[in-house]
């Protein structure tokens, strides 16, 4: 038996993907307006459009954030204003009161690790001083709390879909209060094809669908042709606009960049990932999610040197990861790593210029969070696996403690 072992450490696709019907909680695109984007960081920078945010607005945002939440303010023109947040990722109220007022045009708000958050408060606040509010769902595809359907409290709400759903790239804008008009442009046929491709060839990585796998060996192997193909078609094509260079096949977040391109403003996302998200099994992707983070806390129970972030798991949550806190942080790093486990280690490079002094509960969190993978394509024994691999790193980074 081996030490290390490639689990996937986000959805990959497989049969199971598709079986089940139905849902048992609300989702984001349940809203009676939406637009499936690329990315979520595309749907922010739409949000902020749709508010009117410009050049010389503020924009409000959580001190603990993705990096990837900022560039779609630049792009506005606007100036990100950030808050503070509590040691469980709350919002500071008082902070945010204090920083809004004239010129702030929008506030924004997450819903950390997928844990729906009650922002009736901050909605008050937004309301009272004109700030619109775009409410970050991309670690909370699902869920609701006290009845309140996660993306329903904000102007605009966002998703990342590619963090729930097997896709390459995927995001949605959504809202409750305002209409959405169909997004304008597709991709191209080189996205369309990356699109599909990417999803498949992430899943057969992993061991998934073998027999597709067998059946598109040929295919496959026709790929990169067709990858040169489709780029020198694009970079041949004279740009109508003339300045800007040829965009990439496929937006920067499929690879794990913060950067935002404004080249994937108002195009849809690819067809294929539009059609896994319709048909995709609702009901197993909640349920596994919530079996899996279960099972992790129940076999971490006792492990010594961490807590978890949330002491229990609402049932109106669908988790992103397992947000645990760890006493040593970098010794267990090194050692996770050395197992070969996935993690995220959310907010653990935040926007330059944030540091203690303006929020310590979020460099901390940053410095001692890992997020690991409870996604519902992980399978019984990858998820044990995980679970034993955690535990054994927990024990042995804090018997080498000082
Ligand atoms: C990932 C993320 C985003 C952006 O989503 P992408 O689909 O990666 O562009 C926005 N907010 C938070 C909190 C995120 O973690």
């Amino acid at each position: 038996m081996t030490d290390t072992r490639a689990i996937p450490s986000v959805p990959v696709l497989s049969l199971g993907t598709f079986a089940g019907r139905g849902a048992n909680l609300p989702a984001l695109d349940d809203a009676p307006a939406m637009q499936a984007v690329t990315s979520g960081r595309i749907a922010i920078g739409m949000a902020l459009r749709a508010l009117g945010v410009g050049p010389g607005d503020r924009v409000l945002v959580p001190a603990y954030h993705s990096p990837s939440m900022i560039p779609p303010v630049h792009w506005r023109g606007a100036e990100v204003v950030f808050y503070r947040v509590h040691p469980d990722t709350t919002a500071d109220l008082d902070d945010l009161a204090r920083k809004l007022g004239p010129g702030v045009k929008a506030v924004m708000a997450t819903h950390f690790f997928g844990f729906p958050q009650d922002l009736r408060a901050l909605r008050a606040l937004c309301d009272a001083n004109g700030a619109g509010l775009v409410e970050d769902c991309a670690h909370c595809y699902f869920g609701e709390r006290d009845g309140v359907a996660v993306g329903s409290s904000g102007d605009y709400a966002i998703g990342s879909s590619m963090k729930f759903f097997p896709i390459f790239e995927g995001g949605c804008l959504v809202s409750h209060r305002h209409a959405l008009p169909a997004v304008p442009q597709g991709g191209g046929r080189g996205f369309e094809a990356k699109a599909a491709l990417g999803a498949l060839e992430a899943s057969f990585a992993q061991g998934r669908l073998p027999i597709l796998r067998a059946a598109l060996a040929l295919p496959l192997r026709l790929k990169t042709a067709l990858w040169n193909w489709a780029k020198a078609r694009t970079k041949a094509r004279p740009n109508a606009r003339g300045a800007s260079p040829a965009p990439a096949l496929a937006p920067s977040s499929s690879d794990s960049s913060f950067d935002f391109d404004p080249h994937w403003v108002d195009r849809r996302s690819s067809w294929f990932s539009r059609a896994v998200l319709r048909r995709a099994g609702r009901a197993r992707l909640v349920e596994g999610r919530r079996r899996h983070y279960l099972e992790l806390e129940r076999a971490l129970a006792g492990a010594p040197g961490w807590q978890p972030l949330f002491a229990a798991l609402p049932t109106g949550a669908c988790p992103w990861v397992f947000p645990l806190l760890a006493d040593h942080p970098e010794a267990l790093f090194e050692r996770l790593r050395a197992a070969g486990v996935p993690m995220v280690r959310f907010g653990a490079s935040l926007w330059p210029g944030v540091d203690a002094s303006v929020c310590a509960n979020s460099v901390a969190l940053g410095r001692r969070l890992f997020g690991l993978p409870v996604h519902q394509e992980l399978r019984a024994g990858e998820r044990a696996w995980l679970a034993a691999a955690v535990r054994r790193a927990l024990e042995e980074t804090t018997e080498a403690a000082p």
